[in-house]
């Protein structure tokens, strides 16, 4: 199936090759010529076979048709599991992968595909993170033959442990700690993709949620997760959705397009209330990023919105399939020792945004939220907020005792491009 630009619509191309380009040359962003169904018929044995059959469609005809088995069985090496904590309320938990976050499925599956492009020539992922996604791209690229890395993150604004994900690895890697916002980093993203010379030269791509590669799998989990339950409990669940750049968010919203068993979509927000307020003005506004506990989700203009806009044409159409909450830092704080003290669970300061957005506008309906990162990623919150340890698991500790290699440099393009 071809995809086509959110822009102009004339402008099409194969998925793997979109994959590849990162943001369609009209600055839109890649989206199928037509979304797909059939997410309802699927009888599936497991996460990778149902993800198979959601995503095949979408590679009929594409030169990597025959491969997509082997780059999901690759790609998505880990469980997700359902953890019903009450009768009708569950956490999907997203955060098994190699670095304990949901990015974990886009960024493997974005760089099984791109290795089995790269034979050309050299590409350069660039890419700005909050957080989690430059550890999971990190990961998910380091060593991968033909790839070059470039991750551009805010100077202190991410946990030391994000810091350490996103500096531990050398060899293709490259590390930027920018002076600046999360926002100023994915300024400067977009300014080196619209500068044609730049692109050309390094051979740039994208691996953020701009790229429709990672929100291939997000469907998937959102569709499969979505039929789990309503097989166990014989009601559509409502999916709750903690969103920063709105990626996993919109796979929800596609995967619910596809016919997966999926009443209504909470697009849960921390104190970045923009998506919020379209929902309430039904005007959209960009605002500045302001930092919260649910760091990963700092966006004040998010770079999913244009997508959002393509699939639901007017507010109206949009509000009866979603709606929107958002939650300050203290009622994060009070979410997390709730959940602790009454199912013992830690739960990370982003999963909280999500819990409390549920409280507040679902109450006992039924609903499944995306628990988006491991606790103990966000130790420095969470620990004191229940007043106990979390055990950091094995495969993020080790790296605490690996060497950091970054970069320090301004907010601007002459600052990086030099390093090249
Ligand atoms: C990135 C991230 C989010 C926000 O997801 P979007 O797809 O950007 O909306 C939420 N929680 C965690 C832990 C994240 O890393």
């Amino acid at each position: 199936m071809k995809v086509r630009s959110t822009r102009d619509s004339s402008l099409q191309m194969e998925l793997s090759d979109a994959i590849v380009e990162g943001l369609a040359s009209d600055g839109g962003l890649f989206l199928p010529t037509n979304w797909g169904s059939g997410l309802e018929s699927i009888t599936a044995t497991s996460f990778q076979d149902y993800c198979l059959q959601a995503l095949s469609p979408f590679f009929k005809g594409d030169e990597l048709e025959n491969d997509l088995s082997g780059i999901i069985d690759r790609a998505l090496n880990f469980p997700v599991s359902l953890n019903f904590y009450e009768q009708n309320h569950a956490l999907l938990e997203l955060y098994h992968g190699p670095t304990c976050a949901f990015k974990d499925f886009g960024a493997r599956f974005l760089a099984e595909v791109l290795s089995k492009k790269s034979g050309t020539g050299k590409l350069t992922i660039l890419v700005a993170t909050s957080g989690d996604t430059g550890g999971a791209v990190a990961s998910a690229f380091h060593n991968k033959p033909g790839i070059n890395v470039a991750i551009l993150f805010p100077k202190g604004k991410v946990s030391p442990l994000q810091e350490k994900q996103l500096t531990c690895w050398g060899d293709n890697v490259m590390s930027f700690r920018v002076e600046g916002s999360f926002d100023d980093c994915q300024k400067m993203v977009k300014d080196a993709f619209s500068d044609k010379s730049l692109r050309q030269k390094f051979n740039l791509t994208s691996a953020n949620s701009i790229n429709i590669g990672r929100l291939l799998p997000q469907m998937a989990y959102h569709g499969y997760s979505s039929q789990l339950f309503f097989e166990k409990t014989g009601s559509k669940p409502n999916l709750v959705i903690p969103t920063g750049n709105l990626g996993n968010g919109f796979g929800a919203l596609w995967a619910k397009k596809m016919g997966a068993p999926i009443d209504k979509v909470l697009l849960a927000t921390n104190e970045n209330r923009s998506v919020t307020n379209f929902f309430e003005t039904g005007e959209f506004k960009a605002l500045s990023s302001v930092e919260t506990l649910a760091n990963a989700m700092d966006v004040g203009a998010p770079s999913n919105m244009e997508r959002l806009n393509d699939l639901y044409k007017d507010l109206n159409e949009l509000k009866k399939d979603s709606l929107s909450q958002s939650v300050s830092d203290s009622e994060i704080l009070e979410e997390i020792k709730e959940a602790y003290q009454k199912y013992g669970t830690p739960i990370c300061p982003h999963t909280a945004v999500g819990m409390r957005a549920a409280k507040k506008l679902l109450n006992d309906e039924p609903y499944i939220i995306s628990a988006t990162a491991h606790a103990s990623k966000f130790k420095e919150i969470v620990e004191p907020a229940i007043g106990s340890k979390i055990m950091l698991p094995p495969k993020l500790s080790g790296l605490l005792e690996k060497e950091s290699f970054y970069f320090d440099i301004d907010a601007s393009l002459e600052a990086l491009f030099k390093k090249f």
